[in-house]
């Protein structure tokens, strides 16, 4: 059996380029400005022996006549509908924010089967920022670099007893 892993979190946190990694395409567009994925991406990806479906929720970054919170709310809801886990994505350098307050909230609200992760944890920038995400109350943070490629056997080893 496998599964669909939404990677879910607000913009500029790491998403497509986790996405990427897990594909091993450049399937996903990365930038430096925030919202600039246009659409929904699905892979097939690999980590390990572990094969399973991944969405890029970056589609939440579309419409632009709404406010960021709506747009935040129906693509999240839509990620946690599609997907048997979501990967939510905070940003270990710069901590928690408000928004990622409001992404914790409805992945909560939704009863979603959620997995936390503190990205660009590479080296020391991130300790902080990792710590701090303990503080969202869904769990453990797993921290990974998702530009260097690290943490994925943290990530593996708790996706593992999911497949
Ligand atoms: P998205 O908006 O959540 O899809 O974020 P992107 O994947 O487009 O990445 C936003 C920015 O963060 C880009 O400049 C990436 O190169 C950078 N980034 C992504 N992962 C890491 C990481 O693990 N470490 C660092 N330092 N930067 C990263
Ligand atoms: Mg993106």
């Amino acid at each position: 059996m496998s599964f669909t892993l939404a990677i879910v979190g607000r913009p500029n946190v790491g998403k497509s380029t986790l996405f990427n990694r897990l594909v091993g395409k450049r399937l996903a567009l990365v930038d430096d400005t925030p919202g600039v994925t246009r659409d929904l991406r699905e892979g097939d990806a690999r980590l390990g022996d572990l094969r399973f479906v991944v969405i890029d929720s970056a589609g939440l970054e579309l419409a632009e006549d709404d406010s960021l919170q709506g747009r935040m709310r129906r693509l999240t809801e839509r990620a946690v509908e599609e997907a048997d886990i979501c990967l939510f994505l905070v940003d270990a350098r710069v901590g928690v924010t408000p928004a990622d307050e409001i992404f914790a909230d409805i992945l909560r609200k939704k009863n979603a089967h959620v997995i936390l992760a503190a990205n660009k944890a590479e080296g020391a920038a991130g300790d902080a920022g990792a710590l701090e995400a303990w503080g969202l109350g869904l769990g453990e943070p797993i921290r990974i670099s998702a530009e260097h490629g690290e943490g994925l056997d943290d990530l593996y080893d708790v996706l593992r007893p999911l497949a």
